[in-house]
């Protein structure tokens, strides 16, 4: 049987790095961290070395196509695909930050929707039967959905929702951040949480593709809050380690073969939400 392979997006530090180190334990198979900047990548290697853990690594930039396609092409030509595909890499930006809202609408969906969806573009052809697909999401996307106006919410939760039309509505919110009129077409003020709720609608759709379009592959891809966890992007008071943090995240990877679901469900603390 050939090797099984998990990569995992944005893992030198935080939560992406706790998962890495999980799955080094958990994983009978080859762990890639991977890091936008190899230097940093590096050091998070030798740190998991440290521990007596051996991951592997690739360069990553999810904001870089270049960056995106020449990953694909290396599992494809060393594994013949990916078995388990976590999109962890995401931004925020810091609540004192002064950049206009139109900047942090354009720089946040950039990484967090459109750059992980190029990531899933690029990658979902290479999953493999029985593989698994996990989205980094969060809770706010959930509360971010619920303050979107009426009609936003049942695009948003509609079964018939397109990529296309998803991703309309994500170009749609920076255009309008940008001319200061989100909120009167429908848009609460969080450029972080329509990211995420772009990304938690995306998993659904393209959950809903899998089943279609490959029924009887047994592909299981959802969408996930980690919690709230002390990392550089949350801060201290976080209550949550970043190992706690990968529990979620770590559980929808290593869902047993077999399984049917979870499936195209918005997951936290292990158990489905309502969306
Ligand atoms: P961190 O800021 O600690 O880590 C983010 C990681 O993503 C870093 O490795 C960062 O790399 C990487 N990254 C950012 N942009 C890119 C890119 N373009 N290409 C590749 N990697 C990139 O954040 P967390 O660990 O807290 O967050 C991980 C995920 O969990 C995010 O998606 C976040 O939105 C989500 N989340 C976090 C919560 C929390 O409480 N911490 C709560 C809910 C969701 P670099 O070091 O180079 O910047």
């Amino acid at each position: 049987m050939s090797t099984k392979v998990v990569v995992v997006t944005g893992s030198n530090k935080g939560i992406g790095f706790a998962i890495v180190r999980g799955l080094c334990k958990q994983f009978h198979g080859d762990v890639y961290l991977t890091s936008r900047d190899v230097g940093r990548g590096q050091a998070a290697m030798e740190s998991l070395a440290s521990e007596g853990l051996k991951p592997l690594f690739h360069q990553l930039d999810i904001n870089d196509l270049n960056s995106i396609t020449t990953a694909a092409a290396f599992f494809k030509k060393k594994y013949g695909g990916v078995d388990i595909l976590i999109n962890n890499a995401g931004i925020a930006f810091k609540v004192a930050d002064t950049a206009t809202f139109g900047t942090q609408a354009e720089v946040t969906l950039k990484t967090n929707f459109f750059a992980t969806r190029d990531m899933l573009t690029h990658f979902m052809p290479l999953i493999k039967a029985g593989g698994r697909v996990v989205n980094v999401s969060s809770f706010v996307s959930s509360r971010t959905l619920n303050q979107c106006s009426p009609e936003l919410q049942q695009r948003f939760r509609s079964e018939d929702i397109t990529e296309d039309e998803l991703v309309g509505l994500m170009q749609r919110f920076v255009e309008k951040a940008k001319s200061g009129e989100h909120n009167q077409d429908g848009w609460p003020d969080t450029a972080y949480g329509v990211s995420k709720t772009g990304l938690t609608t995306l998993s659904m759709i393209l959950a809903r593709r899998l089943s279609k379009e490959r029924p009887n592959d047994g592909i299981l891809l959802n969408a996930c809050c980690p919690g709230w966890v002390r990392t550089d992007m949350a801060g201290p008071k976080a209550p949550k380690t970043p190992d706690e943090g990968a529990v979620t995240p770590m559980y929808l990877a290593l869902i047993p073969a077999g399984a049917t679901e979870p499936h195209g469900k918005f997951v936290s603390e292990k158990e489905v939400y309502p969306w």
